[in-house]
């Protein structure tokens, strides 16, 4: 199964905003840009709202049957380890093999010494087809490389293989993710992962590196854009050395994570897409949830009263709901609105303070990480939130549909 040049992770915590992401799709299509929308939800969202992987591959059915969607689509086990993996398996067709956990653990000495041995031949100068990319690469620093991922290779090789054991050889896309991790990854260490996950048999067909800087959940980019921009041109130059010298799929591209409004990126990305000629799999963070929230408020009466009685039990148990988000997020307590405040807002008001407009002088990135986490919140509201999802339908689908289109596949894929 092979994966389309461009695609797209979209999260929909609730199961209710399919139909409406499929029509961003359908507008990129009407532009001759062909994106395949990817469904993804990690175990940690399926735990927290009360839903099982069968309910996200129904949600993601009824949406392509709906809008009649031809292309291909997939649902991605978002995330996984050997501990979670086996309730994806049959809903699932796109795999996130999260091995950040064992990034710095120590493999096995004989192991490092065959991967030393087995890489050794690049000692040296590796240069990119077209030259513009050199590595020089020693000894010491292949025995890094073994030290600090080697063990991470090895368990994707064994999620890989576990999966691969029970769905059959070829029948679902591979992703391995490192994002989740502390450090960055460099190039140079990008190019000998993927040799090793091509030695340990992982036909890796998109990566998740994590990259310098800090990819908040649903807020812009912190970090050195033009450092980013290098990075990323650098990385794509390994993906095309990896594909030619380890026979990696030719399909291998970058896995963007916590992609979602990343707008200072989208241009450099878009530029170096283009100028490689390669492909990536942007993967939203689950943002499309927030503009359920928004549309709740437009709709005014008790639909806003509904917005603004999450935000206030959100608020009060802000610990809590931000601690399994932590290093995604960075929110400034003391810049949050109180919840009588909120009480008192318009839907306007509070639409504009949530939805990721940064010209908007109301625009609060603190109220809308917060909110962004606060998913747990909606979800035990129960049948009350998915209710009032179905009442103000019309209002939510434009802008869901807005915020794909406008905000991330315009300027990432179409340009
Ligand atoms: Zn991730």
């Amino acid at each position: 199964m092979k994966l389309e040049k461009y695609s797209m992770g979209i999260g929909d915590r609730f199961g209710h905003q399919g139909a409406a992401q499929l029509q961003a799709f359908e507008l990129a299509r009407a532009q001759q840009v062909d994106i395949t929308p990817v469904w993804n939800k990690s175990n940690r969202e399926h735990t927290t709202i009360g839903t099982k992987p069968e309910n996200a591959r129904q949600a993601a059915e009824s949406a392509v049957r709906q809008r009649k969607w031809t292309g291909p689509w997939l649902v991605d086990a978002d995330h996984i380890g050997l501990k979670t993996v086996a309730g994806f398996i049959a809903p699932c067709d796109f795999f996130t093999l999260d091995v950040a956990d064992f990034i710095g653990e120590a493999a096995d000495p004989d192991a490092i010494a065959e991967f030393v041995a087995v890489f050794s031949r690049y000692v040296g100068t590796v240069a990119s087809p077209d030259g513009k990319m050199k590595l020089e690469v020693t000894l010491p620093f292949l025995q890094e490389v073994a030290c600090r991922y080697l063990k991470a290779v090895q368990e994707a090789g064994k999620i890989y293989r576990f999966i691969e054991e029970a769905k059959g050889r070829g029948k679902f896309v591979t992703e391995v993710s490192m994002d989740e991790s502390l450090q960055p990854q460099t190039p140079a260490e990008l190019f000998f992962i993927l040799g090793a996950l091509a030695h340990e048999g992982v036909p890796v067909q998109t990566l998740a590196p994590k990259f310098s800087g800090r990819f908040n959940k649903g807020v812009d980019y912190v970090g050195d854009v033009a450092q980013f921009t290098r990075e990323f041109d650098a990385d794509l130059s390994v993906l095309a050395m990896a594909v030619a010298e380890f026979g990696l799929p030719a399909s291998l591209k970058l896995s963007v994570h916590s992609g979602s409004d990343k707008f200072s990126l989208y241009r450099p990305i878009h530029q170096l897409l283009r100028k490689h000629q390669a492909g990536v799999h942007l993967k939203t963070a689950g943002t499309t949830w927030l503009e359920e929230v928004a549309g709740l408020a437009l709709a005014g009466g008790d639909a806003l009263k509904l917005a603004a009685g999450i935000y206030e039990k959100a608020y009060g148990r802000f610990d809590e709901l931000c601690a399994p988000y932590a290093t995604v997020i960075e929110i400034h307590k003391s810049d949050l609105p109180a919840p009588q405040v909120v009480a008192g807002w318009t839907g306007q008001d509070f639409a504009a303070a949530l939805r990721h407009d940064p010209a908007n002088k109301l625009f609060n990135p603190n109220f809308r990480q917060l909110l962004h986490v606060g998913y747990k919140v909606a979800a035990e509201c129960g049948t009350v939130y998915t209710q009032a999802l179905e009442a103000h339908a019309d209002r939510i689908a434009p802008l869901v549909t807005d915020n794909l289109w406008n905000k991330h596949i315009q300027p990432v894929f179409v340009g």
